[in-house]
């Protein structure tokens, strides 16, 4: 994809175009980053999520590449940062496939380790060394509070978000010396489409006793990607109503 000649800040947001990645997209592009949209294969969520972003006078690209495909990620993230430097990514893009353990297919198994934990090395891994070598960046990584928890009939999702935690703290620790912080956001509950079939009682026994709002998860995205969070790296936040302490 040809890459356009920005002068803001430059984001990439995995999974940007629907759901949590949609109002990352739309939070960053209001705090004045140019936003690349990656989204895998759904065109006209993004085209929606792009509108959205240039009626409000926002800056975006859209830029579909499938993160569970280890070429498809390396040359494209190669491309991004070619030219010009990328000051932040957020991993968001994510898929869950939800079965007891007993009953998992390896199909199951391999799609969500593929698609929420291995794409960590293939998106992270050129992101962190082009930020390494500009002594600059930050990347919030989004898990899931079921990484933290556990829950049943999500031993792939869970096992692939907790991945995520190790390798945010690993990381965090290889890269703060050459300024790159790197954090991880735990969502609870959060209204989109991978939501739609929560049942109602599951919800009321979350203590704020609501799902949450993407807005509400944009919002830590936007504080670790400002300058308020200059100190903050290697760190698990949840955006949760308290559904896990
Ligand atoms: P949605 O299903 O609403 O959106 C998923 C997004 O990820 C879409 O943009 C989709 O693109 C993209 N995507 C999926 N697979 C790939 C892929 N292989 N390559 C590139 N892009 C891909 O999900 P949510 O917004 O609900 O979830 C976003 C993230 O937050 C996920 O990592 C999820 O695990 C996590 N999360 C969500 C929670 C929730 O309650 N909703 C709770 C905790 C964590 P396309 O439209 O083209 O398919």
């Amino acid at each position: 994809m040809e890459s356009v000649a920005v002068s803001k800040k430059r984001a990439l947001v995995t999974g940007g175009s629907r759901g949590i990645g949609r109002a990352i997209s739309r939070r960053l592009a209001a705090d004045g980053f140019h936003v690349i949209i990656n989204y895998r294969s759904n065109r006209a969520e993004a085209e929606a999520t792009e509108k959205l972003i240039l009626d409000a006078g926002g800056h975006c690209e859209l830029y579909p590449f499938d993160v569970s495909d280890r070429a498809a990620a390396s040359d494209a993230l190669a491309d991004i940062v070619k030219d010009q430097p990328l000051d932040l990514l957020v991993l968001c893009a994510g898929i869950r496939s939800d079965e007891l353990l007993v009953f998992m297919s390896e199909a199951q198994w391999d799609s969500v380790l593929s698609t929420n934990l291995a794409s960590f090395f293939s998106v992270v891994k050129p992101a962190v060394t082009h930020m390494m070598l500009n002594r600059s960046g930050r990347i919030v990584v989004i898990s899931s509070t079921s990484g933290e928890s556990g829950v049943a009939g999500q031993v792939n999702y869970a096992a692939a978000k907790a991945g995520l935690i190790g390798a945010v703290k690993s990381l965090a620790r290889e890269s703060a010396k050459r300024g790159v912080l790197v954090n991880a956001i735990t969502p609870g509950f959060i209204e989109t489409d991978m939501t739609e079939n929560v049942p109602p009682e599951l919800i009321k026994g979350v203590p704020l006793a609501r799902i949450g709002k993407p807005e509400e998860v944009a919002g830590v995205v936007s504080f670790l990607a400002g300058p308020d969070s200059s100190y903050i790296t290697g760190q698990v936040i949840g955006v949760n109503g308290g559904v896990y302490m």
